[in-house]
């Protein structure tokens, strides 16, 4: 589980701090997130022909290589119009390079099978648990291990949540529960809320972390109901978003960015480094710069976990290594993620 579970005009300090509740909607009003969500563009063709580039039809693969698309209608808006290149569209169009086999790239990169301990619960490192709280993505990234989980079997809210929750009731030990997916936040609030009054009942653990790409690709999920129970919740709280690029924030996502911190969490980002897409020093400063400026930390920039039809994106460790130096040589500390890699059977993730 390496990944959850990407420059436009940049705001003003002035115009991210304020954040008028009136942004966000609320489930009755016409743009209801899982409209929004339901509105999706799943067809590749469609998606070429909003951005002026339906010429490039003939280069799709067959069946989308096997992986649907799938993008929210608010995250192409952020795209550049008739610009293949554009680095927002490369994470989610599907291309012919998928189907490439080559050496080392596999279906179960990371090793999950092996750190499962209840049903969707994975056990890796000290003192945390990661739940794949639910298989769905408001997007689906072309980069991602997801491709090929089994999600069917895994999914720890379909059964109630009770094996995970009586799987941290005799392990003591877990005092972090770390909501994943697939992208947690695709579950309805009613479903956080049963597992919050579990997670009530459980005094050793003290923080909940959420791994979501949803403020990003999807920032109106971030709606009253949603936070009126996340700043009630009774636990230290950890939002880790997911954006590899600047293009990625706007106005909407700095809302809920606001949000999001109003209603006592921290909130970090984390990155993976994908060819073509923020793989150059400049594209990684504005990166943490714009996060910064949404009220967000830099934590972690990922190698790619080496999942079958994704190997087009990878970047290799000694120009990765290059391009942290980069990092560090030009932004305060604070602003450079750390360069990781997840090894199956290690302890934590494994520094580069
Ligand atoms: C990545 C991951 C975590 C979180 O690791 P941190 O270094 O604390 O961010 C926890 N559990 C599993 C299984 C993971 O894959
Ligand atoms: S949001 Fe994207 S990267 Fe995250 S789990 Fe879903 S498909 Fe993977």
């Amino acid at each position: 589980m390496g990944i959850c579970h990407g420059l436009s005009a940049r705001p003003r300090p002035a115009m991210i701090t304020a954040s008028p509740v009136a942004r966000i909607t609320s489930p009755s009003s016409p743009t209801d997130w899982r409209q929004l969500w339901r509105e999706a563009v799943t067809d590749a063709a469609e998606l070429l022909a909003l951005l002026g580039l339906q010429h490039l039809a003939d280069r799709l693969p067959a069946a989308d290589a096997g992986f649907r698309v799938r993008v929210p209608r608010g995250f192409v808006a952020r795209m550049r119009h008739g610009d293949a290149r554009d680095p927002l569209l490369l994470q989610v169009l599907p291309q012919l390079a998928e189907l490439d086999e080559v050496p080392g790239f596999v279906t179960d990169a990371v090793g999950d099978m092996a750190a499962r301990e209840a049903r969707g619960l994975l056990h890796k490192y000290h003192g945390r648990a990661l739940l794949i709280a639910s298989g769905s993505c408001a997007i689906n990234c072309r980069y991602c291990f997801r491709r090929h989980f089994p999600y069917g079997e895994e999914i720890a809210a379909a059964g109630q949540w009770q094996q995970a929750l009586e799987h941290l009731r005799r392990d003591g030990s877990i005092s972090e529960l770390i909501l994943s997916g697939g992208d947690p936040l695709s579950l309805a609030t009613s479903k956080l809320e049963e597992l919050g009054r579990g997670l009530a009942e459980l005094p050793q653990v003290i923080r909940l972390r959420i791994h979501s790409r949803l403020p990003v690709v999807l920032p109106e999920r971030i709606d009253r109901s949603f936070l009126n129970w996340f700043a009630a919740l009774p636990l230290q709280k950890v939002v880790v978003l997911h954006a590899n690029h600047a293009n990625e924030l706007d106005a909407g996502v700095d809302a809920a960015c606001a949000h999001l911190r109003e209603a006592g969490a921290t909130v970090l980002n984390q990155s993976v480094l994908l060819r073509g897409v923020n793989d150059d020093a400049d594209t990684l400063t504005d990166l943490s710069e714009r996060l910064f400026a949404a009220g967000v930390l830099p934590y972690y920039l990922h190698q790619l976990d080496r999942v079958h039809g994704t190997a087009h994106f990878e970047v290799d460790d000694a120009r990765a290594l290059k391009l942290v130096e980069a990092l560090r040589a030009r932004l305060p500390g604070y602003l450079v993620p750390r360069l990781v890699r997840e090894v199956g059977g290690d302890s934590s993730k494994r520094p580069l």
